[in-house]
């Protein structure tokens, strides 16, 4: 079996993270995906434990900020669970509008839908290494 440290590199991303009030433009985020449909994945922000950001801590990834590829649905790229790097695009009355469109943006961590296994992120057809389902994901690096 493959231990993957990813954890830890997650805090290293978010200790890079500059600490303030708010968030702006151009800011990289790490979040949670707490909620998909098909066009919408609504992601939790988590750099507030590190008091980056008050006081909403939603973010929203609509389907066209996910890939230059066309991409039908969501769920075929980001699922519930997954933990994303991305980036901040604007703020409207939702939250916080977020891109994972660029090459080092995406998910950094995620376990197999079927069998909850943790990916090796590796590539977009990721072939889990216990159950062998291929996932797919926009991944991004850390
Ligand atoms: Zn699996």
């Amino acid at each position: 079996m493959i231990i993957l440290d990813s954890n830890k590199d997650i805090l290293k991303i978010i200790e890079k993270i500059p600490k303030k009030k708010g968030l702006d433009k151009d800011d990289v985020i790490i979040g949670v995906v707490v909620q998909t449909t098909d066009k919408i994945a609504i992601i939790n922000i988590e750099n507030k434990k590190q008091n980056v950001l008050t006081p909403s801590a939603t973010g929203i990834l609509f389907i066209n900020n996910v890939s230059k590829d066309y991409i039908e649905k969501m769920g075929d790229v980001v699922r519930i669970g997954d933990i994303i790097k991305a980036k901040v695009i604007e703020k409207d009355k939702f939250g916080f509008k977020l891109t994972i469109d660029e090459n080092n943006l995406g998910v950094i961590k995620s376990n197999c839908f079927k069998c909850k296994t943790e990916l090796v992120l590796n590539q977009k057809e990721i072939k889990c290494l216990k159950c062998k389902t291929i996932n797919h994901k926009k991944i991004g690096k850390m």
